[in-house]
């Protein structure tokens, strides 16, 4: 296929999907990026303070994320991520120094939650029945409204992992979108909740290997180019302007739009996008790995919300971090590395370290914002819509940026058959 050119604006994950997936049916695609590197929020980069590599922000990716894991099946970057042979996730509660795994099995009859060992300790397997009401239909509710924030179970599960699958305080999340998080993988059974970690980090997984399959097949990366507008001509997108100058677009080229919700609504007139945001923090501190400490291990009670541990660095995750942005970032590190000691098993000295506060890593994903979720169609016939922020019925993740991309690819296609 050669009818046109697909322009893909933005070279974060959602662009990229968009751009293998159109590049492997053989149609030509040329992405503008802004930045002069590729990935966006999920990109990885050399950070000065710590002498590494390290990816922006701590990515957490399970099995069953079916078209992240398509993805990178299609770019072959499989073997760079660890699979473990089953679902385990490694538990601590600070405040008591208790420890546990979850470790719901394999197939979908949730056997586990009557196995004390498996299931969350202090809870019965009838409190899991609560999970039903988030795969019932929850419309415009929050989460906050639907299950009870007293119960151990929410304490010692549902904060953890929905505060991290959602970004947003539960009290105010959506409960759809909770909703399809659970059902995409808990509700699948271990087999779709298996962590794959990233020992070398997110770019050598995506994002490098994304590239180079898009330029194998011809497709072309411009740098350091900023879509800064458009112009449109009879129901469609006729003319792209660069600084550095306006690309006509010919009658059979098509436009895909990656860029992050804040930057479309100044590109396309009259666009509904999400407008609030959520922070993430992410603390690095420059020390091996202790021995036995977990790849990824949940954290209750305490401010780290998740440790990774690479075998370079201990990083931490805060979630809906908002409250964080404007504290003094030296004595939030030393309070963070007195619970990284204790998490890990690591002693001595806060070794080198780095705070990094994304302050709009993701849109708010309260029950409001996820309505302003426009689809990937628009009103002009060559242009559509990607990212993370768009109508993927998914918060803001690695799985949703990817279906949005090869969604807003299906829609280029089309427009080109
Ligand atoms: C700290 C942090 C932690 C996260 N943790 C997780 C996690 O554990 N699991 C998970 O699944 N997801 C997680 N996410 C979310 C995930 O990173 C995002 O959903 C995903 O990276 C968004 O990809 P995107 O392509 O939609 O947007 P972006 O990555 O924002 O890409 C948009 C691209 O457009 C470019 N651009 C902007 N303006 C222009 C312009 N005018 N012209 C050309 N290019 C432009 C930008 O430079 C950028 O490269 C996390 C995000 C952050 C920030």
């Amino acid at each position: 296929m050669q009818r046109g050119t697909t322009h893909i604006i933005g070279a974060g994950l959602a662009g990229l999907a968009a751009a293998v997936q159109l590049s492997e049916r053989g149609r030509p695609v040329v992405i503008h990026e802004l930045a002069r590197h590729a990935g966006g929020r999920c990109r990885s980069y050399f950070e000065t303070a710590l002498g590494l590599t390290i990816d922006n922000g701590n990515h957490l990716i399970l099995s069953g994320n079916t078209a992240a894991v398509g993805f990178i099946d299609k770019i072959g970057s499989r073997a760079k991520l660890a699979w473990p042979h089953e679902a385990e996730f490694a538990f601590c509660d600070l405040a008591s120094g208790e420890r546990w795994r979850l470790r719901p099995n394999a197939g979908s009859l949730p056997w586990w939650i009557f196995a004390a060992d498996r299931r969350v300790p202090g809870t019965r397997a009838t409190d899991y029945l609560v999970l039903a009401r988030l795969l019932a239909g929850t419309r415009g509710k929050t989460v906050g409204r639907l299950l009870d924030k007293r119960s151990v179970l929410h304490h010692k599960l549902f904060e953890p992992v929905l505060l991290a699958a959602l970004n947003t305080e539960l009290d105010a999340a959506s409960a759809d979108l909770a909703g399809a998080v659970i059902r995409e993988t808990l509700a699948r059974g271990g087999n779709a909740c298996r962590p794959l970690f990233a020992p070398e980090g997110l770019g050598p997984v995506l994002i490098d290997p994304a590239l180079a399959f898009i330029e194998r097949r011809g497709g072309k990366v411009q740098f350091d180019h900023a879509l800064r507008g458009f112009e449109f001509e009879d129901g469609r997108a006729a003319v792209l302007n660069f600084a550095e100058g306006a690309v006509r677009l010919g009658a059979d080229d098509t436009v895909i739009l990656a860029v992050p919700a804040w930057v479309a609504r100044t590109l396309v007139p009259d666009l509904a996008t999400p407008t609030q945001y959520r922070a993430i923090l992410n603390a690095h501190f420059k020390v091996p790995r202790p021995a036995g400490c977990p790849r990824i291990q949940g954290v209750i009670n305490g401010t780290t919300e998740w440790l990774f541990a690479f075998d370079d660095r201990l990083s931490i995750t805060v979630s809906a971090a908002d409250r964080f942005n404007e504290t003094e970032r030296e004595p939030l590190a030393r309070q963070l590395w007195a619970e990284v000691t204790k998490l890990a098993g690591a002693s001595g000295e806060m070794p080198p370290w780095q705070i990094v506060k994304e302050r709009r890593a993701t849109f708010a994903a309260t029950p409001a914002e996820n309505a302003r979720r426009p689809h990937a169609a628009t009103h002009w016939r060559n242009l559509h819509l990607a990212g993370d922020w768009t109508a993927t019925g998914l918060p803001a993740t690695i799985e949703g940026s990817v279906r949005s991309g090869e969604t807003a690819a299906g829609l280029a296609l089309r427009v080109a058959a």
